[in-house]
């Protein structure tokens, strides 16, 4: 389909999905009650989280942070201790950062055009689509890999979706028909997202046969669905070898915080050596280091996923007979488990505590 096709296509199109979403719409706790707030967070949260698994996490931060100018002034530690577990720890801090501004600038509120929304930190085209049509009602595009997925079998179209200019024209595309009052903006970009979490699903066959789609797409009608989107192949990633050590003594263990900037910024890990270490290697190291060791316990390996790079890890759990000076400190379990935020990659060596108390 060329452009104007592919427009004249979702012009008839949108109001039908706006349609069905208003009849089929699950219920989730961020639609109860969609305040600029609340689809915010709710839509921070949903990026690369399935749904099931930001439900508890949505539910305990609007407790704890009931509101944007609770968000600015919580300790940083706080905001990351309610994302431990949700990964991409950058949101949480962007969050923050961008709750600050809006108290300093706004009053207190998120503000309602798309265009000041997409100036405030870690909100990009899409959150400042959805949240500008979803809570202000404004005709914004909101366009993510699920979005877009969903376009190309609609027109069947070919193109490597990770081209910027690939979701160019969908946002413009979309812009122009909300603009145009083909459908309310919510619901036609809630619409999108269902159809694309509930029917026009990822990596399996989609549900066209109870679509509400089916009458306008190409690759529906074609039985091609399962073809598109089209994408190049992801480069492959860095893998990191860590050896991690976890000392205790006295019911206390070692943590240390990350730098400000990189990867799990401002989280707390457990002291680690580059590479993969036996433990016959490790013994020999604390030995050199006149680490007071009492024992030395292999607790196996273990394996993380970030986007771009993997840690091949393995680690060890030391007993010393007191605490041992280095770029660490010692914390009751009571306080790793309370307010110490631990990245979700170091949970197999130790969160929560192995045990609760050691004799030494
Ligand atoms: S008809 Fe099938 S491929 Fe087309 S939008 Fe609906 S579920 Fe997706």
């Amino acid at each position: 389909m060329d452009t104007t096709e592919k427009f004249a296509c979702l012009r008839q199109a949108a109001p039908v999905l706006a349609d069905w979403y208003r009849a089929n719409a699950r219920m989730l706790p961020w639609r109860e009650e969609p305040s600029p707030y609340r689809v915010w967070i709710s839509e921070i949260m949903l990026q690369q989280t399935r749904i099931e698994a930001v439900k508890p996490y949505f539910q305990r931060f609007l407790e704890a942070l009931p509101d944007l100018p609770a968000l600015a002034a919580a300790p940083e530690e706080q905001v990351l201790k309610l994302w431990e577990g949700l990964g991409y720890y950058s949101r949480a801090r962007n969050l923050q950062k961008a709750a600050q501004v809006c108290v300093e600038e706004y009053g207190g509120e998120l503000p309602s055009d798309y265009e000041r929304l997409r100036k405030l930190p870690g909100i990009g085209n899409y959150t400042a689509g959805a949240i500008a049509s979803i809570a202000w009602g404004q005709p914004a595009a909101a366009v993510d890999g699920n979005v877009l997925r969903v376009l190309a079998r609609l027109f069947a179209d070919e193109t490597d979706i990770a081209r910027p200019a690939v979701r160019r024209e969908a946002e413009e595309m979309i812009r122009q028909v909300l603009q145009e009052g083909c459908a309310a903006p919510g619901d036609f970009n809630q619409g999108i997202m269902e159809l694309g979490e509930t029917l026009c699903i990822p990596g399996g066959a989609p549900s066209c046969g109870e679509c509400p789609w089916r009458r306008f797409c190409a690759a529906g009608r074609q039985g091609t669905a399962e073809r598109y989107p089209v994408k190049a192949p992801k480069k492959p990633r860095r893998v990191e070898e860590w050896t991690v050590l976890r000392l205790e003594t006295g019911g206390k263990t070692a943590v240390r915080r990350r730098p400000a900037k990189g990867l799990l910024a401002g989280l707390y890990e457990f002291p680690a050596l580059e590479g993969r270490w036996t433990e016959e290697q490790v013994r020999r190291w604390l030995s050199e280091q006149d680490a007071p060791v009492v024992s030395v316990e292999d607790l196996g390996p273990a394996r993380h996923v970030f986007s771009h790079v993997e840690w091949h890890m393995t680690g060890y759990r030391i007993l010393l007979e007191r605490e041992w000076q280095g770029d660490w400190r010692f914390v009751p379990w009571e306080e790793l488990k309370e307010r110490c935020p631990l990245p979700t990659a170091l949970r197999a060596y130790g969160n929560p505590p192995v045990r609760k108390e050691e004799p030494v």
